[in-house]
């Protein structure tokens, strides 16, 4: 077998019985990503020379008899939302083309301290803000299975990265669903664990209150090996919990012997897709069969999940993002040809590449009045940074805050947060487990939603309560579409319930082969 069709966990131990070195499994994804990746973009960065250094290193270390981490000569790929010091970290913005950090984000950290090779870096939507990929300023990522479609977004590269054997295992973030909803649609298992279990130091912000990092890998068991190294505490975010880290691998082969699981009625209704709702239906019966029993269960605020986590997320995303303003952060508007602004008297030290404009020069992408020129050259170093996505949250969430709407908008959704917190609560009080779909239907085609936000913001509907209620959950693949698209199926678990969601989803996974189904792909 080919490094590129092993597991995670298959990799590693390979590795460490010395019968794969590191370099050759680094080497296989490298060229198979060389090969395929043109027609996939899943790849923003891939640095093969670190990449196949880091891996000789651990070669050498285990020539030597030296101790390996835990994950030693795994090749693993990056949402570009994290924070590289060998890698730009554009974030799938123009804002941040070229963006060189100069510290890893703690997962990062974390994954090399576990001897792991990062291989690259995956395309996404700009600032994690859609459920496409087509909001990325590199261009769509194209979704494995049928290259005509979206792998959903916003980690659409990771997903479409695992999906093509392109990678064993991709960390992405989920905010409203971005680890889960790609992973559903293109055919991989995508993990977000509960808010605050892994650190978001180095995690670009979209909405703070709601971002979490989590796993895409081809199975549950993969996940669970690099929760391992990833999840724990951080003093550097004061939102990481600071709850033991159980070894999750070694919690997945108790049988679901009792496990109840919550069925909300309510999910299947208009708009859910017949054959992922025959899909979803056929997993219940497969938990039914393992040994689980099956209840309904309500969230009766569920229907408010998107309006709630639409005035949400952009009201933080328009705090986060107002540090790209070219002096801080981001891409700064360059001097308009031929314009030399003078010096004043009394000396002022110029910015590097800096631009003074006179007030009412036109600006290349914002014209208006502008009060000085330093408000000018902030309103037209964020009208060329960021892509029309980001700029409509920006003024959503902007005009959310503003004084005379922040009750009626923003206070309200917090408080309507609460309700669906409370309803998972209550829910949880006679289920384990709560599942049904991640996304409503199944890949759509490339185009078809990017001119009606709303329809986008919809796609959502499943998977926002999760982070809302800062809860884990994990979405996998039950079975594919008659035009061959994977139907992903979703399980949401308490808080730090993610022992529970990964062992039940492997113990599914002992049962069906969905996870290893993989896209036809022509090298
Ligand atoms: N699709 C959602 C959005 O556009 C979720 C994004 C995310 O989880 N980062 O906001």
């Amino acid at each position: 077998m080919q490094p590129t069709e092993l597991s995670a966990i298959e990799l590693v131990a390979a590795i460490r019985r010395g019968d794969l070195t590191a370099r050759a499994c680094t080497e296989a994804f490298l060229d198979r990503i060389a090969s395929l990746d043109g027609s996939i973009n899943a790849f923003l960065a891939a640095d093969r020379g670190a990449a196949v250094a880091q891996a000789e290193k651990i070669d050498a270390r285990r020539s030597a008899g030296d101790p390996l981490g835990p994950l030693a000569g795994l090749p693993v790929a990056v949402k570009d939302a994290l924070c590289t010091v060998d890698m730009p970290t554009t974030c799938g913005s123009r804002m941040l083309a070229g963006y060189q950090p100069p510290y890893d984000a703690h997962t990062v950290a974390r994954l090399r301290a576990a001897d792991a090779v990062i291989i690259g870096k995956t395309n996404m939507d700009e600032f994690a803000m859609g459920g496409s990929n087509e909001n990325s300023a590199y261009g769509p990522v194209r979704n494995p299975w049928d290259l005509e479609r979206a792998p959903g977004g916003s980690s659409g590269g990771s997903a479409a990265c695992v999906a093509a054997d392109l990678a064993p295992v991709a960390i992405g973030s989920d905010t409203g669903g971005s680890i889960r909803q790609p992973a559903g649609l293109c055919g991989v298992t995508g993990f977000k664990p509960t808010y605050g279990r892994i650190s978001r130091r180095g995690l670009v912000a979209f909405a703070s209150s709601l971002d979490q990092i989590g796993p895409l890998a081809r199975s549950a068991a993969d996940c669970a090996l690099v929760m391992e190294s990833i999840a724990g505490h951080d003093p550097g975010d004061s939102t990481s919990l600071a709850a033991e880290v159980p070894a999750y691998t070694k919690l997945l082969d108790e049988p679901l012997t009792g496990l109840r699981i919550g069925r909300v009625a309510a999910h299947y209704g208009a708009g859910l897709d017949p054959e992922v709702a025959a899909g979803v239906e056929a997993a219940f019966a497969a938990f039914e069969a393992a040994g689980a029993t099956i209840h309904e269960v309500e969230l009766p605020h569920a229907e408010y999940g998107i309006p709630t986590y639409y005035l949400i997320a952009p009201c933080e995303a328009s705090s986060n993002l107002a540090r790209y303003d070219g002096v801080h952060y981001g891409h700064r508007a360059e001097p308009e040809r031929g314009h030399r602004a003078e010096p004043e008297r009394g000396h002022r030290a110029e910015p590097e590449r800096g631009h003074r404009a006179e007030p009412g020069e036109p600006a290349a992408a914002y014209v208006g009045e502008f009060d000085s020129p330093l408000v000018e050259m902030y309103c037209r170093s964020r009208a060329e940074g960021f892509g029309p996505e980001v700029k409509r949250r920006i003024m959503l969430g902007t005009y959310a805050l503003s004084a005379g709407y922040y009750d009626a908008f923003y206070a309200k959704a917090l408080r309507v947060r609460r309700l669906i917190q409370q309803d998972f609560l209550k829910a949880f009080e006679t289920v384990d487990l709560i599942a049904g779909p991640v996304s409503p239907t199944p890949a759509f085609k490339l185009g078809e939603k990017t001119g009606d936000p709303l329809a986008m913001y919809l796609v959502d509907m499943y998977t926002v309560g999760t982070n809302l209620a800062g809860i884990g959950g994990i979405s996998f693949p039950c079975g594919f579409t008659a035009g061959g698209l994977p139907i992903g199926f979703q399980l949401q678990g308490p808080a730090l319930a993610e022992p529970l969601l990964l062992r039940a989803a492997h113990q599914y996974q002992q049962q069906t082969d969905w996870h290893l189904r993989r896209p036809a792909l022509a090298t």
